[in-house]
């Protein structure tokens, strides 16, 4: 960014030009764009660039010599800025400190079970539980942040009598843990079951972790990921996609936001928007269901809170409510929040969920003018389409 010195002069009808880059969405983006505003504007209209994600290059005075930065300058309404904004990098996702792989399959941590129980309501389908582990006494430490996974090694050997390999849980517990000791993680597992040739198959791990009982010593491997990282602006806006276990990041982002204690103790003071679509197939299936209410009913202007409950609701057609057809109702507030620079997407849950969703925000962007297949990528450049399924 270049902005001049040049001398100040305290008049309001002296004209500054803003040179900014990142304005602009899909083919309508615009490498360079300039804003010319009397000087008492000026502050507004660069709060305004900076909440759009526009980067300033250049401040100039209107006859093309370096103008004062408004630092001084007093807080008018802001002009915005008429241009959509751009897919553009925001200085957001902060990957430094992120701790990866202090502990490997090899030699992995040992921690304890905690604790473990269901999350699911009477009539639910399956099975689907919180376990937390105890991960005191690593030398290193093990630690993580929101939107990391560890891995776990289940007991047992295979079929060929090997040891099992590790499986990936995404880490549903923010960095300080349930109880904000910091040394505890927790996990949402659902057991994998599945019928073959009239047989019923359990999941090797994720049978292994709903049955475990509290005390008992489990290898873990990890943290890895740096996919679902928050972005590390207070204003930034969140947009999340969860299907079943899918909710476990968003449960990790959910807390550090809206949960009182936990922002205590993390001094990240979220006041940006979040938005959730959960899909599940029951409302008994629904998870943490009781904690996003209560985040809902105390930040009712920063979170919203979407369900898609197929075997409950029925879409526009009479279908089963799926995630999908939920973007499909708000797509073009949707589309509002992505043309947002500050907008981050994540989206998790089993794999099945993306040609859905694809199709949905390809429709929405269709409607806009966009072309879906080229502006998803720009996005993922930018680091604000954020993508985990399994
Ligand atoms: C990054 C990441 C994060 C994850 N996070 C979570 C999470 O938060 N919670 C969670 O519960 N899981 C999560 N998983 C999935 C998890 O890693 C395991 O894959 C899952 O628990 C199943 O492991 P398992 O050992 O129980 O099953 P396995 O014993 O390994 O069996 C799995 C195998 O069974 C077969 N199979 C599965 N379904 C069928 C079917 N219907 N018909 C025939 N064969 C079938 C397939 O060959 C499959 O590979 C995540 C995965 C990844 C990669």
């Amino acid at each position: 960014m270049r902005v001049s010195t040049g001398r100040a002069i305290q008049s309001d009808s002296r004209m500054f030009t803003v040179v900014v880059e990142g304005f602009g969405i899909g083919r309508q983006r615009q490498a360079e764009r300039r804003f010319t505003v009397p000087f008492n504007q000026l502050q507004g209209l660069m709060q305004s660039i900076a909440q759009q994600g526009g980067r300033i290059c250049a401040v100039l005075g209107a006859d093309g010599a370096g103008g004062d930065t408004a630092a001084a300058a007093p807080a008018p309404a802001a002009p915005a800025p008429e241009a959509k904004a751009a897919p553009s990098k925001p200085a957001a996702v902060s990957h430094a400190d992120v701790p990866v792989n202090l502990y490997k399959p090899k030699d992995p941590f040992i921690g304890t079970v905690a604790e473990n129980y269901s999350l699911l309501a009477e009539g639910a389908i399956g099975r689907v539980n919180h376990i937390t582990f105890d991960l005191k006494g690593g030398d290193p430490q093990l630690h993580y942040v929101e939107g990391q996974s560890i891995g776990i090694i289940p007991d047992g050997t295979d079929a060929n009598g090997k040891p099992h390999k590790l499986r990936l849980y995404s880490i549903a517990s923010t960095r300080h843990g349930d109880n904000l000791a910091g040394d505890t993680v927790s996990l949402c597992v659902r057991q994998l079951q599945y019928e073959k040739d009239g047989e019923t198959i359990n999941g090797v791990c994720s049978t292994f972790l709903c049955d475990i009982e509290p005390g008992a010593k489990v290898k873990i491997t990890g943290p890895v990921g740096k996919e679902m990282l928050l972005p590390a602006d207070e204003e930034a806006n969140v947009i999340m996609l969860a299907t079943g276990t899918g909710i476990a990041p968003m449960r990790t982002y959910l807390r550090r936001m809206f949960e009182p204690t936990e922002r205590e103790k993390n001094g990240w003071h979220f006041r940006g928007k979040a938005w959730l679509f959960m899909g599940s197939p029951t409302t008994a299936n629904l998870l943490y269901d009781d904690d996003f209410n209560r985040y809902q009913e105390q930040y009712p202007d920063n979170f919203r809170y979407t369900k898609a409950i197929s075997r409950e609701q029925q879409n526009a057609s009479g279908g089963r409510m799926y995630i999908q057809d939920r973007v499909s109702e708000n797509a073009e507030e949707i589309f509002s929040w992505i043309e947002n620079p500050k907008t981050h997407v994540y989206m998790c849950g089993l794999r099945g969920m993306e040609p859905g969703i694809d199709e949905a925000m390809a429709t929405a962007a269709a409607a806009k003018g966009l072309n879906w297949a080229e502006l998803r990528p720009q996005l993922k450049k930018a680091e604000r389409w954020h993508v985990e399924t399994y």
